[in-house]
């Protein structure tokens, strides 16, 4: 852990809150195999403090239920937006908060492209010292590679790291200069962070909305080459095979980038890769033509929505071990800047209340994936990338938790969303997985 997230006074203190008769998984209780089975977990302060297959008979201040709720650690997001300081109208460190705990998530990683950028210690302070004062969802900020993400000089990884960077990128943009880059490898490398890579040559994504290919040409809507993700994914990996420095791939969306991570894995290249619920489940085809003919931008994002082929190959990667993690990229704008006509809108979908059941109704309940691969993929691995330390239930750790139900059908609606924007593709959607309770550090930060 990289600091530890105090209890604010007055909250849960020293109290002890039994969880009873869960469900989980042997293995998310660091124990070997993969059975479920019903267990009952004592909190005490801010840790969990006893977890036992029979009943805990200790004096307690509170009990939760949790008959047919499946206990999960809390989940891990690899990179938010959470747009404060300077777009708080679309979202803040508080909503976003919000949003990330009824989704189960009790860390998150938060990208740099802020007004002002995170490219100086006071700003990446300023969002680590926010987080700790809202008390709800644990934010470690990220620190930007180039000064205003403008790609031309690189900021200074150390003071970065000293002030709460747990990784460089400049998310949002893709660097353009490939000597720029490697030299961030490098100086990375020397500090121990990852460098998280918005993969995109803009000499190739050529200013586009939506995916080039039948769609983006039946539509008339100037298309964003595939090409344009996996030459930065080969020039990434390459370098980080010659500089030995931890190289991560941003919201991965193309079946060659995949081939290229697969490649350099085998070859031992210290590369990882998350991809995005969308990614994994839409494709351009799917882009709904509103009333005046024209796209409907809720269903716009960058990487874009891809092939039929490219989601076919994230999902095989998701499953064959390929990805490391999965990611939101929760990117939330007002409905005004959504309902501009596609060519014009921001970038950006929201995804922290909707990804874990997206990725439990339609892999493991559907029986592609296991739940707790699925849990890893959304928590210890995620965390393993940024070297945070989570993932387990285990006695004398920081009580971290969520209970999911995973029997109960929901629909997504509007109202559905904690985050002050709404602009999902997957609203009307039927899911399974909503979070019924999410603690963090012991104090129960969402319930329902
Ligand atoms: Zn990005």
């Amino acid at each position: 852990m990289y600091r530890s997230f105090t209890l604010r006074q007055g909250e849960t203190g020293n109290m002890k809150i039994l969880i009873k008769d869960a469900h989980c998984i042997r293995h998310l209780l660091d124990k070997e195999g993969e059975q479920f089975l019903t267990v009952n977990v004592l909190v005490e302060g801010s840790v969990i403090s006893k977890i036992s297959e029979t009943a805990i008979t200790d004096s307690v201040d509170s009990i939760i239920d949790a008959q047919g709720l499946f206990l999960s650690p809390g989940l891990v997001d690899p990179q938010v937006h959470f747009r404060e300081p300077g777009m708080e109208y679309k979202e803040d460190i508080e909503s976003g908060s919000k949003a990330a705990v009824k989704g189960g998530f009790t860390s998150v990683i938060s990208m740099p492209n802020t007004s002002p950028t995170a490219d100086n210690p006071d700003v990446i302070k300023f969002m680590a010292d926010r987080s700790n004062e809202i008390g709800i969802c644990k934010v470690y900020p990220t620190g930007s590679l180039s000064f205003g993400l403008a790609g031309q000089t690189l900021t200074d990884f150390t003071t970065l790291k000293a002030a709460g960077a747990v990784a460089i990128t400049d998310d949002g943009k893709g660097v353009q200069q490939g000597e720029l880059f490697e030299q961030a490898l490098i100086n990375a490398r020397s500090v121990n962070l990852p460098v998280l890579d918005h993969s995109e040559d803009e000499s190739l994504s050529n200013g586009g909305a939506i995916h080039k290919g039948y769609i983006s040409e039946k539509h008339g809507v100037k298309g964003i080459d595939s090409r344009s993700e996996s030459a930065h994914v080969e020039r990434g990996c390459e370098m980080s095979e010659r500089t030995g420095a931890h190289y991560h791939v941003l919201h991965i969306s193309t079946k060659a980038s995949i081939d290229t991570v697969k490649t350099a894995k085998r070859k031992g290249v210290r590369v990882t890769a998350e991809v995005s619920p969308h990614h994994l489940l839409l494709c351009d085809e799917d882009i709904p033509v509103k009333e005046d003919g024209s796209l409907n931008a809720n269903w716009k994002m960058n990487p874009p929505l891809r092939s039929k082929a490219d989601k076919l190959a994230c999902q095989e990667a998701l499953l064959d071990g390929t990805i490391d993690a999965i990611a939101t990229d929760h990117a939330p704008h007002s409905p005004d800047e959504k309902s501009q006509h596609i060519e014009s809108a921001p970038f950006g979908i929201i995804g922290l209340e909707t990804a874990f059941p997206l990725i439990y109704t339609n892999f493991v309940k559907s029986n592609k994936m296991s739940l707790g691969t699925c849990i890893d993929l959304m928590s210890k691995k995620a965390g393993a990338i940024f070297g945070i330390d989570c993932g387990r239930i285990t006695e004398g750790t920081a009580a971290d938790l969520c209970l999911f139900d995973l029997e109960t059908e929901f629909t997504v609606t509007e109202k559905f969303f904690a985050s002050k924007s709404k602009n999902s593709p997957f609203i009307g959607g039927k899911l399974y997985g909503q979070a019924r309770l999410t603690m963090m550090e012991g104090n129960i930060v969402f319930k329902n």
